[in-house]
């Protein structure tokens, strides 16, 4: 009888032993061969696991600083024309975290740390409170800067005092400004008394039809405040990124390392900031080292987020000097310039690798900056150990981000522009027009701040206050993406997918099968990108989700 020249198939797994590696390249092997140079994501691909899970069961919850964990691995760039106050909100309601700008004033900064603090809560401590002597114009304006409209009045315009009545949105409209409010507020109220649980009161709240319950003490001073709409916030939003005790979203916000930046950080402190994020483009820097202890030693809460680095080197300085996670990038973001005038900075999948193979072993995590364009590079950064990403161009067309839509060569964009682009250096210039640009309406983020700003520039470049600029950076526009309410969601479903692809559960368990080796990678050839894209089709359309 002729025996087959052919193994057994049933011992296919089994025979997999008998080889000596395992198919593709670990991620040392990937990253540490002389012969290639610095990678980009684009110059890698992971390789496919086995699927035994639905995608809908990964979780991508991640350790972003070394005390705070939340649920999605994005940041939005403290940029002028990528985070304030509503794109903050948005993000921490999706699972991320927006770091807020600081190419303004301090008190506005600080009004944004504010509104994102006051946005969601289970009870709110710290209520905005007025008397009956104040006016409809004091509520209107309350409802301009922090966007709500329903006040608690009490004797004394502050919690604590007896409350008499509450304003909503309903009392004002169609009312004179100089209105006073005694003669508008609700007076029939709906209480809860100080001390009943979280549940009680929103078992209240839902059955009053009101849009607020205070909540007061025996004598009827007001101690808090719980609103329908962070009611119905909370069933919307299951990874909003909240502090455990409290429920306040997490607020984050950049800052400098000038003398200046202290004071700035003590207001912003004041309104409640988790997370303070040292914006320089070389972070390894006697300013940027001695501010980080200060810190340390003045708001031992707060945690630090220093950087940028992109060498082992440089994150040992920052994470000595106490760093609570880092941020990696330098000349890989999409409007930067760095590189090309500098001569200094790496390219990313190598700085993200080298960086956090050095501080994950001191439990640092660290924040790869730049250069995301795409859900893949995403996964790619959380590969190389990246905790999570930090994007700017990729939000920045989103109607969070500041300022208006335009039109240019027929396509609706938004302005985006490095923070070390001259007119982002020189706060308060319009941005100029492209050429050609068929501009039908609105500007650059940056045209509606005016330049009464106190102490605007930052000073993220070195340059900013020099006799000649250096420009690090360009201005330009985006395409539109609609919400980041759909756009997040759509990052968050893709990166499910992904790990679903590579057969990885969660953030943990990707960063333990890279580290076993068990998680593949292949060097990708100019080709093999060629190939990787969409290729030999007359036209397409390329819709990323629905
Ligand atoms: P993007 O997501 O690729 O658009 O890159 C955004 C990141 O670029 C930011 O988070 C900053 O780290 C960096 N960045 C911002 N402004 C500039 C600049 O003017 N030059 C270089 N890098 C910049």
């Amino acid at each position: 009888m002729a025996t087959s020249a052919f193994l057994d198939p049933s011992t296919a797994v089994e025979h997999l032993a008998t080889y000596e590696r395992a198919d593709g390249l670990s991620v040392a092997e990937l990253m540490n061969s002389q012969v290639h140079g610095g990678l980009t994501y684009n110059d890698l691909l992971v390789l496919p696991g086995k699927i035994d899970f639905a995608a809908q069961e990964v979780s991508t919850e991640t350790r972003v600083t070394r005390n705070v964990v939340v649920k999605t691995p994005f940041f939005s760039s403290p940029m002028d024309t990528v985070t304030e106050g509503e794109m903050a909100i948005a993000v921490a309601l999706l699972g991320g975290i927006g770091v807020i700008h600081h190419n303004q004033s301090p008190s506005d900064q600080a009004a944004m740390v504010r509104a994102v603090k006051r946005h969601e809560n289970g009870f709110i401590t710290d209520p905005v409170v007025l008397s009956p002597s104040h006016l409809v114009e004091h509520v209107l304006d309350v409802k301009e800067r922090l966007g709500f409209a329903g006040i608690p009045i009490t004797d004394t315009a502050a919690l604590g005092g007896k409350l008499l009545g509450i304003v909503t949105n309903r009392d004002i409209q169609f009312l004179s400004p100089s209105t006073p409010l005694s003669e508008v507020m609700t007076t029939d109220l709906v209480t809860a008394p100080q001390g009943i649980t979280l549940q009680e009161a929103n078992d209240i709240l839902r059955d009053s039809k009101k849009g607020k319950l205070p909540l007061v003490d025996k004598e009827g001073r007001l101690k808090s405040l719980l609103a329908r709409s962070d009611l119905l916030k909370n069933q919307n939003y299951p990874l909003a990124s909240k502090l455990p005790e409290s429920k306040q979203l997490y607020a984050a916000a950049a800052v400098g390392t000038r003398p200046a930046d202290r004071e700035r950080l003590a207001l912003l402190v004041d309104a409640g900031l988790d997370i303070v994020v040292l914006d320089s483009s070389q972070g390894n820097s006697v300013y940027q080292l001695d501010m980080i202890r200060w810190i340390k030693q003045t708001y031992p809460k707060l945690e630090v987020i220093a950087g940028n680095v992109v060498t082992r080197e440089q994150a040992a300085s920052l994470i000595s000097a106490g760093a609570d996670a880092l941020r990696v990038g330098m000349g890989s973001g999409s409007i930067c310039i760095t590189q090309e005038v500098m001569a200094v900075g790496r390219p990313q999948a190598t700085a993200v690798y080298a960086v956090a193979e050095f501080a994950n072993k001191f439990g640092v995590p660290v924040i790869a900056d730049g250069g995301i364009g795409n859900v893949g590079h995403i996964v790619k950064a959380l590969s190389l150990g990246a905790s999570a990403v930090m994007m700017g161009g990729l939000l920045a067309g989103t109607t969070e981000a500041p300022g208006e839509y335009f039109y240019h060569e027929g396509k609706r964009v938004k302005a985006y522009r490095g923070m070390g682009s001259i007119e982002a250096m020189e706060q308060g210039k319009p941005i100029p027009p492209s050429a050609g640009s068929g501009k039908q309406s609105g500007s650059g983020a940056a045209n509606k701040k005016v330049q009464t700003h106190e102490n605007a520039a930052t000073s993220r470049y070195f340059s900013e206050s020099s006799a000649v600029k250096v420009a690090q950076g360009v201005s330009g526009d985006v395409q539109d993406k609609g919400s980041v309410r759909q756009f997040l969601p759509y990052l968050y479903a893709g990166l499910q997918h992904s790990f679903q692809d590579i057969g990885v559960r969660s953030v943990s368990e990707l960063r333990e099968g890279v580290h076993s080796g068990k998680v593949r990678f292949e060097l990708r050839t100019a080709s093999a990108q060629v190939e990787g894209g969409v290729h030999g089709l007359n036209s397409y359309t390329k819709r990323l989700f629905a």
